[in-house]
């Protein structure tokens, strides 16, 4: 904490690996002492930051912060995603690349750990104020990247629309059309199912823990926060296999619908006119919308925080407990606080961290880079088949070692134990570096 003042989510995300990982930790000390590697992976191997001027629509010059996060490679090259939110600092992207080391390894795929940002907010910005932006950060981050160093995604705030500009600088600048970001679009080497990848694997997830517990998604009355790109997707594949969604929301609210959320409605509120959630509850008869939060106090069998970190705390975990909810899935990175992922475990909630729930999105991710390096394309329903597979494998990853250590059903001891067991042996394999 005294070498990293100032970044309490990046120490809660330490704490937790660190915790869960106790057992492992005392079996070995002897050796992980000898060669420093827990000190040498909580410490990022390299981060850079920059300053980002562009040019608004009123001709008034505006300046943000940039930053890359490079933090494990034992395993592959970087990757992780770009955040563009006003909360982004130091320390969430380094939470987030901490995580992302232990995700990637849990894929079983050959990539290492990262993440990026900015401070910018792209909610409000003109397309060419957006241009203007993505191109100036590129402009900086292109000396550090590239499809064999470092492949950055999207994450909040960077969808397509930003991947496409991004992407077009990169190129403009080092002149090489190669995979050096992934979520690009299908007519300039994007992979079919990644837009929906991490919704779809999210559910996918769930449907395993479900079938171990002889239970199934069909009639399941179900949660899912936010309104973003997993959010979207998760929604979708629960629908599709039966699950009933009457409630979404956004950052100011959230609207329930009895009936069942209808996602085309969604999908043209937040997709076609990048609008607000509340509008769904103006066309849809018997919807209704509440401004703020406390969408947990909506009855539900399984709850799928797909918004952001920290937004499931103490008293929204004992409401869902209270109402009898027994699936706790993470669509978002550590959406749920320390307390509330323990008080969640101890009364019987089957629970998912995000490092290996939402693992989907980067593991067709790291399909978008086999197939660009492929020069190929799969089919949809070959990329969906890969990624269900992998996400049964994570499963299996994180339930065989959490039994392994005599922690039946602690999903998040066993995706932290299988996470780690990878990524330090390929560490100690390759000396102290
Ligand atoms: P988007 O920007 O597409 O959507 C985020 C959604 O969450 C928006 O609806 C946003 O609402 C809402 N939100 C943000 N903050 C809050 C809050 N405090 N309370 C309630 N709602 C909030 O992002 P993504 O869907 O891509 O990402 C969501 C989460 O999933 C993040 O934690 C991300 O790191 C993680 N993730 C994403 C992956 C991907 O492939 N996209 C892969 C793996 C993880 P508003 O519009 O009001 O801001």
């Amino acid at each position: 904490v005294a070498q990293n003042p100032g970044e309490p989510e990046f120490h809660q995300a330490v704490k937790e690996v660190l915790d869960s990982l106790k057992v492992v930790i005392d079996k070995n000390e002897e050796e992980y002492r000898s060669m420093s590697l827990l000190e040498r992976l909580v410490e990022p191997e390299r981060i850079i930051s920059f300053r980002v001027p562009w040019v608004d629509d009123k001709g008034v010059v505006q300046v943000n912060k940039g930053y890359r996060v490079q933090f494990n490679s034992a395993i592959g090259p970087y990757k992780g995603g770009l955040r563009f939110h006003p909360s982004v600092n130091q320390g969430i992207l380094k939470f987030l690349g901490f995580e992302q080391t232990f995700k990637n390894s849990l894929t079983g795929l050959p990539i290492g750990g990262g993440k990026g940002g900015s401070n910018f907010d792209p909610k409000g910005k003109s397309d060419r104020e957006v241009m203007a932006f993505c191109q100036s950060f590129m402009t900086e981050l292109s000396k550090y990247i590239g499809a064999d160093t470092d492949v950055p995604a999207g994450d909040i705030g960077v969808g397509g629309r930003e991947i496409g500009y991004l992407f077009g600088q990169y190129k403009r600048i080092r002149g090489l059309y190669e995979g050096v970001l992934t979520g690009k679009g299908l007519t300039y080497g994007g992979s079919l199912i990644r837009t929906q990848a991490t919704g779809y694997g999210v559910v996918y997830m769930l449907d395993e823990i479900m079938k171990a517990h002889n239970d199934s998604i069909d009639g399941k009355t179900f949660i899912v926060t936010g309104s973003g790109n997993v959010a979207i997707y998760a929604v979708e594949k629960a629908q599709q296999l039966g699950g009933k969604v009457v409630a979404m929301c956004d950052s100011n609210g959230y609207i329930y619908d009895p009936e069942g959320i209808k996602l085309d409605i969604v999908k043209d509120i937040k997709e076609v006119k990048r609008g607000r959630i509340k509008e769904y509850a103006d066309r849809v008869e018997g919807a209704s919308y509440t401004e703020g939060t406390g969408i947990w106090n909506i009855k539900c069998d399984v709850y799928l925080p797909c918004a952001t970190q920290n937004e499931l705390a103490l008293d929204g975990a004992k409401t869902l407990v209270a109402n009898g909810c027994k699936y706790v899935v993470e669509g978002a990175n550590m959406p749920t606080t320390l307390d509330a992922t323990t008080y969640l475990q101890e009364n019987g909630v089957l629970f998912m961290p995000g490092k290996a729930a939402n693992a989907g999105g980067v593991a067709t991710s790291a399909l978008e880079m086999s197939q660009n390096s492929m020069r190929l394309s799969w089919t949809a329903e070959e990329v969906d088949a890969k990624l269900h597979g992998i996400m049964v494998d994570i499963f299996h990853k994180a339930d065989d070692a959490a039994k392994r250590y005599g922690m039946k059903d602690n999903y998040v001891a066993g995706a932290n134990i299988a996470g780690f067991e990878k990524v330090v042996d390929a560490m100690k394999a390759q000396g102290i570096c």
